[in-house]
């Protein structure tokens, strides 16, 4: 009886794990079933895509590299959309896509490539719509976007991958490169950085119409230090902005043509100065300066210049400076503020009919000034380190040794080109000058290359090299 009892506990035990048993299985076997519904689901979804639709997913398997998106991919049932594709309106970027069955919304992912924040360059969520178009109009000119929209199902969590990214670059309304020949005889080209490039390439011509790449930045400006006294280069800089896979957009600027400086930094130079005129010997000297590639400043009175417009104007074509020395010779500390201003404007508009320009210094008559006059010429005041006394003594030889026994460099010279001595004079002195190793330049290139930066009012005595 006992043994019975003891069997039929044992039996009883048995059952109870039997029980146990079946419904773990059970339960397995379900859950195990539910995730092949699943997959065969997705499967069958797949098949009925059309190839198209397969070769974006493709894509978008290369291109996902996003941790924005869910990573969950064992739930993914929903499709990406599909030929997502952006045009650029006005201030707007509009993306459009085609639809996908049994979505709520898509959202809508971004990244911009600017200079602001380009350390994390991160697609970001910027929408999410029920339409099957999107207007991003948070855009700016300069600019990089990449966008791909992910569908999004009944159930929230049911989130498709990307689409194909698509991008738009907006261009910038221009592109432009401006030039300078610096104090040192480089050319440096500089431009406006365009926000979505990551790289400018300069190419400049092989004078012989061929555009050569030259150079690599990602700065903004670039100086070109082999270039050669007195030749002319063409620039072309092409900005490149990087898109998907290692391709580029790449736009490039207009031509620039520049002409490096005929002076040498590094030799003498003496500035010669010209009052008084033009007067009937300015044309003389100036035919002596250009047979010996040289360049001097007139001081010019306003009265004088339509007398002799030809000779202003040669010497103008030249590289001479035409500077200001008033209208007609008042000493200009006798005037007031308005009347030695007039002086000036009247002198400029008088040298402007001929070069196109105003005078960019000026020299006051008989050396006179005072506090009013420096605050009424607007121009720098330029006298002299030199002074010839060729006025007075009128006497060429006397003048030459004026010059050459005293001349170094920087200085500034004074001379009167109204006077038939001083223009024999400076016959001499021309070719004299520079077989002695000097360059004779005008005094806005000497106040350049000895780094001097002239200003309105301020009285310079001569331009020596800064040190
Ligand atoms: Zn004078």
């Amino acid at each position: 009886m006992n043994r019975i009892k003891e069997y039929d506990y044992i039996n009883r035990i048995i059952r109870f794990v039997e029980v146990v048993a079946f419904l773990i299985i059970s339960i397995v076997v379900i859950k195990n079933g539910s995730i092949t519904t699943h997959a065969m689901n997705a499967v069958t979804v797949t098949d009925a895509n059309n190839t198209t639709q397969t070769t974006v997913n493709t894509t978008q398997q290369q291109t996902t590299i996003d941790p924005a998106v869910p990573a969950n991919t064992e739930n993914i049932v929903m499709l990406p959309p599909a030929n997502l594709t952006c045009e650029e309106g006005k201030a707007f970027v509009k993306l459009t896509w085609g639809e996908v069955a049994g979505v709520t919304k898509y959202c809508i992912y971004r990244k911009v490539t600017t200079n602001k924040d380009d350390s994390d360059e991160v697609f970001e969520e910027i929408a999410s719509t029920k339409k099957l178009t999107y207007k991003d109009k948070a855009v700016e000119k300069g600019n990089l976007y990449e966008y791909y929209v992910v569908s999004v199902g009944v159930d929230e969590t049911k989130v498709s991958s990307p689409s194909n990214v698509a991008h738009c670059f907006l261009e910038p309304d221009s592109f432009l490169v401006s030039s300078m020949v610096t104090k040192k005889n480089k050319i440096k080209l500089t431009w406006k950085e365009v926000p979505a490039a990551r790289k400018y390439i300069i190419y400049r011509d092989n004078s012989k119409g061929k555009y050569i790449k030259f150079k690599e930045t990602d700065k903004k400006s670039f100086t070109d230090d082999s270039v050669r006294n007195g030749k002319t280069y063409k620039y072309k800089v092409v900005y490149r902005v990087p898109v998907l896979d290692g391709t580029f957009i790449e736009k490039e600027s207009k031509v620039l043509k520049v002409a490096a400086s005929k002076i040498d930094p590094d030799k003498k130079m003496v500035a010669l100065t010209f009052d008084d005129g033009p007067g009937k010997y300015t044309q003389e000297i100036v035919d002596c300066l250009k047979k010996n590639d040289a360049r001097a400043t007139f001081y010019v009175l306003g009265c004088n210049v339509n007398s002799y417009r030809k000779a202003v104007k040669n010497a103008y074509n030249i590289g001479c400076e035409i500077g200001n020395h008033s209208y007609d010779h008042t000493i200009l500390t006798k005037l007031s503020a308005k009347e030695v201003s007039k002086q000036m404007s009247d002198t400029d508009a008088k040298i402007k009919k001929i070069t196109g320009k105003k005078s960019v210094t000026m020299r006051c008559p008989g050396g006179g000034v005072d506090k009013t006059v420096q605050g009424a010429v607007g121009k720098p005041i330029i006298l002299w380190s030199i002074d010839t006394l060729d006025w007075k003594t009128r006497n060429t030889d006397k003048t030459i040794s004026a010059v050459m026994n005293n001349v170094k460099d920087g200085d500034i010279v004074l001379m009167h080109d109204i006077h038939e001595p001083t223009k024999r004079a400076a016959l001499y002195l021309i070719p004299k000058l520079k077989k002695k190793g000097y360059q004779l330049v005008t005094v806005s290139e000497l106040a350049k290359y000895r780094g001097h930066k002239l200003s309105k009012g301020t009285i310079y005595h001569s331009l020596r090299k800064k040190k």
